[in-house]
C-alpha cells in the first residue's frame, strides 16, 4: 500500500509532497495513520484522524484527548519506522513539523548531528556530548561509523582533496552562540590528527585559537565566547595529505566593536591581568610564544590593549552652548596617552579638535560633544582592529614557514549567519548580504550535485529550473542603482539624511522584486531566509568611515612601534587605492566607505570559496539560556528557516521531486496494464504503465535506474490504483 513505508526500505520509495495531502486524507482516516495537528495555540501534536465532516477533521491526540480542527490544519506524519531518521530527506513527508519531531528525537538522545542531504545540521549540546577525541577521530577515519558528524564531514573534505586534488572548503554558519566556532575547532582537530606528523605545525594551527579567542571574543548576552569576526582558516596540505601550513584571514563583520567596548566593564581595566582569568591569560602568553611574538612586542600589544580601555573611559565636557567640548583631563587620557606612546596634550588635542586646510594655514575647529565621541571610538576601534589584524598577520608569518605551495589546502569558514530581529540595521545588512551571497554558492553547489545524479542516471537536466536569488543579489550590487552605491552615493553628500537615503531607495529600487517600500524611514528585503525589515537609521553614519586623518598623524607621531605600523598600514591602504583610482583616470580619490569595504572583501572571499568544494555545516541553537537538554520548537524552526534548511530539502527536490526505481514502479503499477506482462522486465512495464496512463512526456524521465517524476505524477496514478483495487 501507498504509505506501508514499514515493510520496506525507506529509501527508494516514492516521495509524496504536501500538495498531494489534500486527495489522500481519506486514505489517512481508513488507514488510522499518523497526522500533525496544528492546535489553537500553534503547536504541533502527533494524533490520529477518526472522522472528517467537509472542512473539519475530529483527530485523536496521543494523549487521549479528542480535538475538532480544520482539516487545513492537518499535516502528514510520518511512520515510526521513519523516527530519527540520520537523513532528512529520508522522510517520506518533508513538513516543518516533521522535520522538527526528527530532529528534536535525535537531540533529545544526544545525537545533536542529521543531516539535510548534503547539508550537516548540528544543534548545540550546550553540555560535553562523548562523541570526540582520538578514538572517535579513529573511528570515522576508518569508516566504523557512518552516522553525521563533524569528523564525517572533515573525513569527506580530506579525501575529496587527495581524490580530486581539489582544494576543500567547510562553511560553518548559525547565529551566534550556535556552536560555529566550537564546531570548526573539531573539524581543525580531526584535519590536525590526519595530516600531523611534519613537524608539529599542527599543534601550532590549534593553539593559535587561544590567541585569536583571547583578542577577537567578547562576552556577550548571546555567548559567553562569542567571536567578533568571521574566520576563514585555511589549512596547506603536501602532497602526501601531512599539514605543512596554515593561512587565517578575519572578516570583521561586526561593526559595532568600539562602543561595545566602551561599556565593558569600566572600573576593571588597571592591569591586564585581572581582565583575564589568570591561567587562560597564561595559555595565552604560551601560545604567543610559540607562534614567536617576541616579549617586547607581546609587552606592546598588552599596552595597546590597556590604551583602548582606557580610550573608553576619556570623557568630555562642554564648553559652549553649540556643545564644543574640551576633554576631560583625568587619569584616563593620560594613561591612554602614556600607553600609546604620545603626549597627553596631543591626544588631548587630536580627540576635540579638527584640522581644516583654510588655503595655505590650516584651522583647527573644535568637535562637538557628538563628534569628540565618535572620534574616540573610532581610535579605540581603529587601534583595536589593527592590533588583532597584526596578530593575525603574525601568525600567519610563522604558519606560512615551510608551506609548499602543493595547491591543496581545506579552509574552514566561521561565519555568522543570517540575522533577522525586531530592529534590523546596518549591520543586518550587511551580514544577510554575505549570507545571500553564500546562500548562491550554496544553491549553485546543489544544482551541481542535482546535476551530476541526473547525469549519472541518463537525465536530460537542462529541464530543470532551479532557483537563484540572483534578483535580491542585484538589489544590493547594481550599480550605480543598488543598495549598496546608493548608500555611498547619499553618505558622501554632505545635506543627505537617513530619510532622504530611505526616499532614494524607493524612488529607484521598487522595480526590484525583493524590495519593498515601508512607512517612514524604513525598507524590507526579501531575503531566501525571508523578509527583513530595515530602519536606515544610523546608516548613513555607520558607512562613513569616521576615522580623520589627524587621528592617523597622531599614531604616526607615537614613540612606540606599534602605534606606527598601525598608523603606516593606514596610509599604505589609503595610497594603493588612491593609486587604483588614479590608474582609472580618477584623481580624486573617495575614502572607501564600510559598505564598499565590505563588499570587496566579500568578493574576495567568494572567490576562494569558488575555487574549491564545499562542505556545508548549519549550528543551531536550540535554546536562548546556553542550556543543555532545552530544545524551543519555535527558536529552533525559525533558524531551520534562516539557513535554508527547509529549503535545501526542498530544492534538492525540486526538479523532478518523486524519484522511484524501475522495480518499485512496475512491482507497483504494474498490474494496471491491461496486458499480461510476466515475463518483461521492469523498464518495460514501468514505459507500458507511463504510456497506458497518459502521463505526459514533460512530467516525467526515465533514467538508468530509476523514474524521475514531477510533483504531483504519483498522486493521480495512485488514484488509478486505489479505483482498481
Ligand atoms: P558561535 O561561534 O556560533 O557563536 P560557539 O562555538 O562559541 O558559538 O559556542 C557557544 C558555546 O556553546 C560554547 O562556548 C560551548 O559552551 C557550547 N558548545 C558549542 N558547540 C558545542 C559542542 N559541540 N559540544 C559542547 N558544547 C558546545
Ligand atoms: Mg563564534
Amino acid at each position: 500500500d501507498r504509505v506501508n513505508l514499514a515493510d520496506e526500505p525507506s529509501g527508494s520509495l516514492p516521495r509524496f509532497r504536501e500538495s498531494e495531502w489534500d486527495d489522500n486524507i481519506g486514505y489517512f482516516i481508513k488507514k488510522k495513520l499518523r497526522v500533525w495537528c496544528r492546535l489553537p495555540k500553534g503547536q504541533w501534536e502527533l494524533g490520529q484522524i477518526q472522522s472528517t465532516s467537509g472542512e473539519n477533521a475530529t483527530v485523536l491526540l496521543l494523549d487521549g484527548t479528542v480535538v475538532k480542527v480544520s482539516t487545513g490544519e492537518l499535516l502528514p506524519a510520518n511512520p515510526d519506522i521513519l523516527e530519527g531518521v540520520d537523513d532528512l530527506i529520508q522522510l517520506s513527508y518533508l513538513n516543518e513539523p516533521s522535520v522538527l519531531h526528527n530532529l528534536q528525537y535525535r537531540y533529545s538522545h544526544d545525537m545533536i548531528y542529521s543531516k539535510a542531504g548534503p547539508v550537516l545540521i548540528a544543534i548545540n549540546p550546550f553540555k560535553d556530548v562523548q562523541c570526540y577525541g582520538s578514538d572517535f577521530v579513529t573511528a570515522y577515519r576508518e569508516k566504523l561509523f557512518d552516522n553525521p558528524h563533524v569528523y564525517a564531514i572533515a573525513d569527506n573534505a580530506y579525501n575529496e582533496m587527495m581524490r580530486d586534488g581539489v582544494n576543500q572548503s567547510i562553511i560553518i554558519s548559525g547565529e551566534s552562540g550556535a556552536g560555529k566556532t566550537e564546531t570548526a575547532k573539531f573539524a581543525m582537530q580531526y584535519l590536525a590528527a590526519l595530516g600531523g606528523g611534519s613537524g608539529g605545525v599542527e599543534n601550532e594551527i590549534l593553539l593559535t585559537n587561544y590567541i585569536l579567542e583571547a583578542f577577537g571574543n567578547a562576552k556577550t548576552s548571546r555567548n559567553d565566547n562569542s567571536s567578533r569576526f568571521g574566520k576563514l582558516i585555511e589549512i596547506h596540505f603536501n602532497a602526501k595529505g601531512k599539514i605543512c601550513g596554515a593561512q587565517i584571514q578575519t572578516y570583521r563583520l561586526n561593526l559595532k566593536m568600539a562602543s561595545e567596548y566602551n561599556y565593558l566593564n569600566q572600573s576593571d581595566c588597571l592591569a591586564i591581568d585581572d581582565v583575564d582569568d589568570a591561567r587562560k591569560f597564561q595559555l595565552l602568553v604560551d601560545a604567543l610564544d610559540t607562534v614567536r611574538i617576541c616579549k617586547e612586542d607581546q609587552k606592546q600589544a598588552f599596552e595597546m590593549l590597556a590604551a583602548v580601555l582606557w580610550l573608553g573611559n576619556i570623557s568630555f565636557q562642554v564648553i559652549d552652548n553649540e556643545y564644543h567640548v574640551d576633554v576631560v583631563a583625568d587619569e584616563a587620557v593620560t594613561s591612554a596617552a602614556r600607553l600609546m606612546g604620545c603626549s597627553t596634550q596631543d591626544l588631548m588635542l587630536a580627540l576635540s579638535t579638527h584640522r581644516i586646510q583654510a588655503g595655505k594655514d590650516s584651522v583647527a575647529k573644535k568637535l562637538t560633544l557628538q563628534q569628540a565621541t565618535g572620534t574616540r571610538d573610532a581610535l579605540a576601534k581603529f587601534i583595536y582592529s589593527n592590533l588583532f589584524d597584526w596578530l593575525v598577520e603574525e601568525i600567519n608569518k610563522l604558519l606560512a614557514m615551510g608551506k609548499l605551495r602543493t595547491g591543496r589546502s581545506i579552509s574552514i569558514l566561521d561565519i555568522y549567519g543570517f540575522e533577522s530581529f525586531k530592529k534590523n540595521s546596518f549591520e543586518q545588512l550587511c551580514i544577510n548580504y554575505a549570507n545571500e551571497r553564500l546562500q548562491q554558492h550554496f544553491n549553485r553547489h546543489l544544482f551541481k550535485l542535482e546535476q551530476e545524479e541526473y547525469e549519472l542516471d541518463g537525465i536530460d537536466w537542462t529541464k530543470v529550473d532551479f532557483e537563484d536569488n540572483q534578483e535580491c543579489l542585484d538589489l544590493f550590487e547594481k550599480k550605480p542603482i543598488g543598495l549598496l552605491s546608493l548608500l555611498d552615493e547619499e553618505s558622501n553628500f554632505p545635506k543627505a539624511t537617513d530619510l532622504t537615503f530611505a526616499n532614494k531607495l524607493k524612488q529607484h529600487l521598487n522595480g526590484n522584486s525583493c524590495f519593498k517600500e515601508e512607512r517612514g524611514g524604513a525598507f524590507s528585503v526579501c531575503h531566501y531566509a525571508g523578509e527583513v525589515l530595515y530602519d536606515t537609521n544610523g546608516f548613513l553614519e555607520k558607512n562613513r568611515d569616521p576615522l580623520h586623518s589627524d587621528i592617523i598623524k597622531l599614531l604616526a607621531s607615537c614613540s612606540f612601534r606599534l602605534s606606527q605600523l598601525f598608523a603606516s598600514n593606514m596610509l599604505n591602504r589609503f595610497q594603493k587605492q588612491a593609486s587604483s583610482f588614479q590608474q582609472m583616470g580618477v584623481f580624486d580619490a573617495p575614502k572607501q566607505s564600510v559598505g564598499t569595504k565590505f563588499k570587496g572583501q566579500l568578493f574576495k572571499l567568494m572567490k576562494q570559496l569558488e575555487s574549491s568544494t564545499p562542505h556545508f555545516i548549519r549550528c543551531i541553537k536550540p535554546n536562548n539560556k546556553q542550556l543543555p537538554g532545552m530544545y524551543e520548537e519555535d527558536l529552533v524552526l525559525e533558524q531551520l528557516r534562516c539557513c535554508g534548511v527547509l529549503e535545501v530539502v526542498r530544492i534538492s527536490r525540486s526538479g523532478y521531486p518523486t524519484r522511484v526505481t524501475h522495480q518499485e514502479f512496475a512491482r507497483r503499477y504494474g498490474f494496471l496494464l491491461s496486458e499480461d506482462n510476466a515475463c518483461q522486465d521492469p523498464l518495460s512495464i514501468s514505459v507500458a504503465v507511463l504510456q497506458q496512463f497518459d502521463v505526459l512526456p514533460d512530467m516525467y524521465q526515465v533514467g538508468y535506474t530509476k523514474l524521475y517524476f514531477r510533483t504531483g505524477q504519483i498522486a493521480a496514478l495512485e488514484d488509478t490504483r486505489k479505483q482498481v483495487l
